[in-house]
């Protein structure tokens, strides 16, 4: 059999391992359970990917968005591996289809949301197939101490111990201690390795800009970009309306939020580098693999800090210099201090 590099090299065109990822895909082959906090961009998909192909059976990725699955499958279909995605797009034909072709057509991966495997059909063929690992990718949606919580993700041990107990492999670029703590224990991982590098980002300067004219500020930092740039706004409307201003300032951007249709036309004009500037909500850009993102501008303050080092985090993928500036005014720490307490009743009506 090829060694870990020769597979890396055959596959992926790569010479050497980035730091950790060696160690990971060791302790998977040696049938360990483990929990991987790497940075976005890291690499961490190819920790799962490049074991699964040394070991028998399918390897089940469990992932939170449907773009990221389709992403990350048509990335293994070009390399010639076989990997197929369910979500919940597909009709129960459809799923059907594609489970015996999973079962009966030799394939490697497959990417599904954590609502589908709580489903019948998943478990009944599940117990038929011949499982390598599971993979829970983006693990944090796993706390509600976390951003982006999701609670079918907390059902995922509950699986596990129907289907024969494969090895279980966590990862998330980002995860509090408390965090961590939750994710072990909600997938039940038996005495996980822990693999953790530095949160440093060499290649990323961090900037904050105090200003009462955000739109000029905004506007010239797009005028004098390249590459991709992501602008994080909090709200939907104001994605559209920043959008409509630029637009008459001359400078051309799309937006896009939960509500957007068309969403994956949107990400390809963006990748692609038609679109190079999208104006979104916390709604765009997980999993997203993009390299040349040569800045992440946050026009409203984010949400948390750990969510603020995913959102920045998107910036230069490529380790070539990128930036990730704050442009805030005066008002916005009032206005997102009033936000954080309109979310709660008031102590009267709770007393009530
Ligand atoms: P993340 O950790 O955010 O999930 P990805 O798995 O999407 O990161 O990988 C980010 C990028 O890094 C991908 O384009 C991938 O091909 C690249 N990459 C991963 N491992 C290596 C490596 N050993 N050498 C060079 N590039 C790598
Ligand atoms: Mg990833």
């Amino acid at each position: 059999m090829d060694t870990t590099k020769e597979i890396l090299k055959k596959y992926w065109g790569f010479d050497s391992f980035r730091p950790k990822q060696e160690g990971i895909i060791n302790d998977l082959i040696n049938g360990k359970d483990v929990f991987a906090l790497l940075p976005t961009g890291g690499g961490k998909s190819l920790c799962y990917q490049l074991p699964a192909l040394m070991k028998e059976g399918i390897t089940i990725v469990i992932s939170p968005l449907i773009s990221l699955m389709q992403d990350q499958v048509s990335q293994l279909n070009q390399k010639g591996i076989k990997a197929i995605c369910v979500n919940s797009g597909m009709s129960y034909r459809e799923i059907d289809n594609a489970l015996d072709n999973v079962r009966y057509g030799d394939y490697k991966f497959l990417y599904v949301s954590p609502e589908r495997l709580q489903t019948k059909i998943f478990i009944e063929r599940f117990k038929l197939m011949k499982i390598g690992f599971i993979v829970v990718d983006e693990a944090h949606c796993i706390s509600q101490w976390g951003h982006d919580f999701r609670p079918a993700y907390r059902q995922i041990a509950q699986f596990h111990s129907i289907i024969n107990k494969p090895p279980v492999m966590a990862l998330t670029a980002t995860a509090t201690q408390r965090v961590k703590a939750d994710i072990i224990a909600s997938l039940e991982l038996e005495d996980p390795q822990l693999i953790q590098t530095s949160f440093f980002r060499p290649n990323l300067s961090y900037q904050v800009i105090h200003t009462e004219n955000k739109l000029g500020t905004i506007r010239s930092m797009l005028k004098n970009s390249s590459g991709n740039t992501i602008l994080y706004l909090r709200t939907r409307k104001h994605c559209e309306t920043l959008v409509e201003q630029l637009r008459m300032e001359g400078i051309h951007a799309r937006y896009f939020h939960g509500g957007s249709s068309k969403k994956s036309e949107l990400i390809d004009d963006w990748q692609s580098g038609r679109e190079p500037i999208m104006v979104a909500t916390s709604a765009f850009g997980m999993g997203i693999d993009q390299a040349n993102v040569r800045q992440v501008i946050h026009a409203a303050l984010p949400e948390s800090i750990e969510s603020y080092y995913q959102e920045a985090g998107r910036a230069g993928r490529d380790e070539r210099p990128a930036k990730a500036t704050i442009v805030t005014s005066a008002r916005d720490v009032q206005v997102i201090s009033s936000q954080f307490m309109d979310s709660f009743p008031r102590a009267d009506l709770v007393r009530q």
